[in-house]
């Protein structure tokens, strides 16, 4: 690839990454983040009789989903906490959606700037060489 063309993709890059830091600064580094996942669960009682045993389950009842350290947690989320809990996990999602973004874009970068590296860098017998006196 022309190390314009290379040049070129890294500017465009780096302008995505900016954008997603600075949504990350102006937007969510305001906001309080639930960690995990808000999960929506219906339910069967196992009451004989009763309406879920025709498969008209209770619910909906929503649990927080997250890791600690290698186990699966699950939380029993207060009906009267579903809102919060839901608004503050969707800023944590998104939180976590543009780091890896940036992580991405990152290694991309890297990867068009050792593309320039291979391109630019000569042998000692190449320096006198025609052409490879850029400085
Ligand atoms: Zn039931």
């Amino acid at each position: 690839m022309e190390i314009s063309k290379i040049r070129k993709m890294i500017k465009d890059l780096s302008l995505e990454r900016f954008k997603a830091e600075m949504e990350m600064l102006r937007t969510y580094s305001r906001k309080k983040m639930l960690y995990g996942s808000v999960v929506k669960k219906y339910k069967a009682c196992g009451k004989g009789g009763c309406k879920c045993t025709k498969g008209l389950l209770h619910g909906p009842f929503y649990y927080l989903t997250f890791k600690e350290g290698k186990k699966t947690r699950m939380i029993f989320i207060k009906k009267n906490l579903w809102d919060k809990a839901i608004k503050l996990n969707d800023n944590y999602r998104k939180w976590r959606k543009l780091r890896a973004d940036i992580s991405k874009i990152s290694k991309e970068i890297l990867i068009l700037l050792d593309e320039i590296e291979k391109e630019n860098t000569v042998g000692i017998d190449d320096i006198d060489k025609k052409g490879n006196d850029r400085e």
